[in-house]
Parts: C-alpha cells; structure tokens; sequence
C-alpha cells in the first residue's frame, strides 16, 4: 500500500488454504496488511429472549384487538413475518409440538411491542395465574398467556385430529 493511500477493512470468510493465498499474494506484491478482529457475530445463537431491545411501534390509527392489545392486532396480515403459514395443515397429532413453536415466536412479536408490560396484561395474567396456580389451564409460553387471536390463527394453521381436545383452554 502506498503511504498516501487510505485504508479500509474488508472481512471475509474464508478457508485456512485461501487465508495462506491472501497471504502470499500480498507478500508476492510487498503490500502490509494489519489484520482486525472483529467479535463473533452472535446474531445466529440469539434465541428468543427478546434480548433484542428493539420496540415496535403501534399504528395509532388502528384499533386495538382486545386479546393482543395490538393495532392492528398481531395475526393481522399486516404483522405478517416470514415463518406465517400460507396454507392450514392436515389435522395430525404431532401439530402441538408445531404449534408450541409458533406460540414462542409469537411471544417474541408481543415482547416487541410490549404487550407483557401492558397494565391491562399484567393484571390479566395475575387474575389467571391465580385461577390457574397448577398450570395447564391456559397456554403458556415463559410463564405468559397466549392470546385468544394467536391460538386461534395458529390452531388454524396446526388443526388437531378431530376427536383430540386441545390442552389448554384459550384467555380471553
Ligand atoms: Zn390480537
């Protein structure tokens, strides 16, 4: 590199054989590199403990679903993210483990726009929990209840066989 010349940082993710090529083709050409280390990326590891403090904003102009406590409400086309189902599956038993999945990402959509902290939440839950001390009663996911809209949306999308109670009853 040229004295004068301006530098700037270029990563890439390479093999240790291209690393040596990089090397070697910067020694061949008598350029000096300074190598930077960069913290691991730990987007990928990140689960949904909504450590992502990122908060999303409600549309004012909407109304608010009375379950979700969201505008427009959460299973609103609008709020649609990209692991929704297009198409409702056949009913099958393992659809509770499927739906269990969905309940948490939407726990993680609500976290974002801090429906758990709502007063309105927060007094709902303490009335259930009391109601419910043993569990089981209504779907859960980290100790906060799904909504009726959500349950319902993904309930849809994951139907149990037809003679197969649902475990847990909806909040409303
Ligand atoms: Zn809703």
């Amino acid at each position: 590199m040229e004295p004068n010349e301006t530098s700037s940082i270029l990563s890439l993710e390479v093999t240790q054989e291209q690393k040596e090529a990089i090397y070697h083709f910067f020694a061949h050409n008598d350029w000096e590199f300074k190598e930077v280390q960069i913290p691991p990326n730990n987007d990928q590891n990140r689960d949904d403990s909504g450590d992502g403090d990122y908060f999303i904003e409600q549309d004012d102009k909407l109304d608010e679903c009375l379950y979700c406590f969201c505008r427009p409400c959460i299973t609103n086309e609008r709020n649609r993210q990209l692991w929704w189902e297009t198409d409702n599956h056949r009913e099958h038993e393992r659809n509770s483990q499927l739906r269990k999945e969905k309940y948490k990402r939407f726990w993680t959509n609500l976290f974002h726009r801090g429906v758990w902290k709502d007063p309105r939440y927060l007094e709902q839950k303490h009335e259930a929990l009391r109601r419910d001390f043993r569990g089981g009663k209504y779907i859960y996911h980290r100790r906060d209840l799904m909504p009726k809209c959500v349950i319902e949306l993904v309930r849809h999308w994951y139907p149990n066989l037809q003679d197969k109670e649902y475990m847990g009853h909806m909040w409303e």
